[in-house]
């Protein structure tokens, strides 16, 4: 019998019946013999809510007093469980990140958890109760409130866990688990059963929002094993229906690629004849990172004379004209360079741990997208990631072709 942290995210405890419906999880967890601390989310739609309430005050909010706002959301859900579970004749008790105290520094609105004095949570749970813990919420050293970010209760989660020792993490959800590629797009995708912590790392960073990306860094420092499953099922956690996200030496087969992801959040921009000598790619980079502009895919090209070279790169489309107003003011120190940009593009990306093994994978990619007459114009890879960016109105072709070329399609 093991000691499981279970976190239900907004949709899971939505209104009171789904509330209701997370006790019975906990209680059937409970009558499987194991030790439960629960994590919840704000009830679906209560933190943007909660967010809106400050904006409509000023526009520009002093970030300790949002963070006592938007933590409230959670600190309604993790009461109502407690009395849902009590309800069942189950011990229960909510416990605020204060109370914990799950203790962060003090960036406001996006602080990072510095530590977990887990010993009387760990005393209580011991004891058979059920620690009902708000998520997203901390506390500084001070003693003032923070939150984790959006989305940061998987994130407290997986601290939780990692401070309890817990055996799992289950993050129940509103799907079914990770899936091959995005089932709204691609019919034929799979559940994964297992997946490594380095190929949800990658799966995050191209888009596919499952899960906080900080909770799977933790995750995987942790050695913590995680669970993504949905909570609109029949089956428990312990019935392990969702998807494992474990180190990667606790997966037998390894995938060469595992999924296909996409994201349309891309821009590309540009530089034409740079001058080709030594700084400038500093030049342009530096004010670029000054104005936190996160830039993603680069290429450089050589030069045929030696003397004038161009630049593309990618940076998200809502950065796009912040960066190219940054760009104008470069560009008058360098004359004669031109720039281009657009937001028609997506990025579309094969990941897989099984490709530090294998060769041929990115060959693959770029037969597969010739033979569908699309083309590629940036390409980038890491050792378990190929990325190309394409003209977004073949996102869907070329994730489906993608799919199906690697062996991925259901039944295939
Ligand atoms: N309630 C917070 C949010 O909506 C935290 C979370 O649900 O993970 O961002
Ligand atoms: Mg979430």
């Amino acid at each position: 019998m093991g000691l499981l942290v279970l976190k239900f995210g907004g949709t899971s405890v939505a209104n009171i019946p789904a509330i209701e419906n997370v006790a019975n999880k906990v209680a059937g967890e409970i009558q499987n013999g194991h030790k439960v601390a629960v994590v919840v989310s704000a009830m679906a739609g209560v933190t943007n809510q909660l967010v809106a309430y400050c904006s409509e005050i000023n526009h520009v909010f002093d970030p300790l007093e949002y963070d006592a706002v938007v933590a409230s959301g959670e600190q309604v859900t993790s009461g109502l469980l407690a009395l849902a579970l009590q309800k069942r004749g189950i011990q229960a008790r909510s416990w605020m990140g204060w109370q914990v105290p799950i203790v962060t520094n003090d960036v406001h609105g996006k602080a990072r958890i510095q530590s977990i004095e887990s010993e009387a949570l760990k005393k209580s749970v011991m004891n058979g109760d059920v620690a009902v813990i708000a998520g997203f919420q901390g506390v500084t050293p001070d003693g003032r409130i923070t939150t984790l970010g959006r989305g940061g209760s998987d994130t407290s989660a997986v601290a939780v866990a990692a401070a309890l020792k817990a055996d799992r993490c289950d993050i129940y959800t509103d799907v079914h688990g990770v899936y091959t590629a995005d089932p709204r797009i691609v019919n034929r995708a799979r559940k994964i059963n297992k997946i490594s912590y380095e190929e949800m790392l990658e799966m995050a960073s191209v888009g596919a929002k499952v899960l906080h990306t900080r909770s799977v860094e933790l995750a995987m420092k942790e050695r913590v094993p995680v669970q993504v499953l949905s909570s609109f099922e029949s089956a428990l956690g312990s019935d392990l229906p969702g998807t494992l996200v474990v180190g990667e030496d606790a997966i037998v087969e390894q995938e060469v690629v595992s999924s296909v992801t996409y994201s349309r959040d891309e821009a590309k921009v540009t530089l034409r004849s740079l001058p080709d000598i030594p700084g400038v790619a500093a030049k342009v980079f530096g004010p670029l990172a000054d104005a936190s502009i996160n830039v993603d895919m680069i290429v450089q090209n050589l030069s045929p004379d030696h003397k004038k070279t161009d630049i593309t790169f990618t940076v998200t489309r809502a950065d796009l004209s912040k960066a190219l107003e940054v760009l104008k003011n470069i560009a008058r120190d360098l004359p004669g360079t031109l720039v281009e940009s657009s937001a028609d593009v997506a990025k579309v990306s094969v990941i897989g741990i099984g490709m530090r093994s294998h060769v041929g994978v990115a060959q693959k990619m770029f037969k597969t997208l010739a033979e569908k007459g699309i083309n590629i114009q940036v390409i980038t890879t890491s050792e378990i990631k190929v990325s190309v960016l394409i003209s977004d109105e073949y996102t869907e072709l070329a994730v489906r072709s993608l799919h199906t070329a690697y062996g991925l399609d259901h039944g295939g």
